[in-house]
């Protein structure tokens, strides 16, 4: 019996509504993430990508079924208790970037250290250094109006790592972006779960994305329908492949 996974879904269904309206959206997922891991999850519109990644980042819990975290079990923790398991071991970075219109991206990266109540000196050194890790030393003082979309993303991604989390859940971290920034993006969480170790856990549509990843899993109807090692991520043929996260190269606006 090998170690106990870092993620475990056993048996996990997810219904929305009741009785006539009730829609069962997953319907018997089981899925084991080994620490480590690069996953992309791939699927059609409504096969329940979404509600997995939900369920993975401890927003939502399953109608039926085990999320085991660590070997413990996530669906009979309390509302705040998963939103410290959350802030704890957890970052997240969407499509749409979600940060703060007006406030800069220091300030953007420094918010999950506010809630967790660092001091600021503290927190403008790790806000810096995840910028820095992004490639964006030099754009701290810079708002999202003022930064490109890969930019912002970065931004994003800088704020997600700020706590040093074991697992970054990415929901089409890509999907607004041109294809030259799309590689760049993946080229750094190809770096960030290389360099860094971080698990990360990837929503997309695009299988030139998905190529970045270790292992690709096709959610089809609400159930596991495909389950892959990708035996030559994407990564490892850049010219630069294997160099740290903090030489990513700032790109231009
Ligand atoms: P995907 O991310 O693959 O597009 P989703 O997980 O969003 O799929 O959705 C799976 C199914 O569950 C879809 O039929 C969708 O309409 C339904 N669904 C998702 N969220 C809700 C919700 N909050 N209430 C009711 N139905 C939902």
């Amino acid at each position: 019996m090998s170690q106990t996974p870092l993620i475990e879904l056993r048996q996990v269904t997810k219904v929305y509504g009741q009785g006539a309206t009730a829609l069962a959206a997953l319907k018997g997922v089981d899925l084991r993430i080994e620490a480590g891991d690069f996953v992309a999850i791939m699927g059609p519109s409504g096969s329940g990508k979404s509600t997995a990644m939900n369920m993975l980042g401890c927003l939502d819990t399953p109608t039926q079924g085990e999320y085991l975290f660590q070997g413990a079990h996530v669906e009979s923790l309390s509302r705040d208790q998963r939103a410290r398991l959350r802030r704890r071991f957890l970052g997240f970075v969407f499509q749409g970037f979600n940060l703060l219109a007006r406030t800069s991206a220091q300030e953007n990266v420094e918010l999950p250290l506010l809630y967790r109540g660092e001091a600021s000196k503290t927190r403008h050194a790790l806000a810096a250094k995840a910028l820095a890790s992004v490639g964006l030393a030099g754009w701290e003082q810079h708002t999202p109006a003022e930064l490109s979309g890969g930019q912002q993303q970065r931004v994003a991604i800088a704020r997600a790592i700020v706590t040093e989390p074991a697992v970054l859940l990415a929901d089409e971290p890509t999907g607004n972006l041109d294809t030259q920034r799309s590689r760049e993006i993946m080229e750094l969480l190809w770096r960030l779960n290389v360099d860094h170790g971080i698990t990360v856990l990837m929503v997309t549509h695009e299988a030139d994305m998905a190529a970045y990843a270790r292992r690709i899993v096709r959610f089809v109807d609400g159930v596991v329908a495909g389950d892959t090692q990708n035996p030559n991520p994407a990564g490892l043929h850049r010219p630069d492949a294997g160099v740290s996260a903090t030489s990513a190269a700032p790109e231009t606006v």
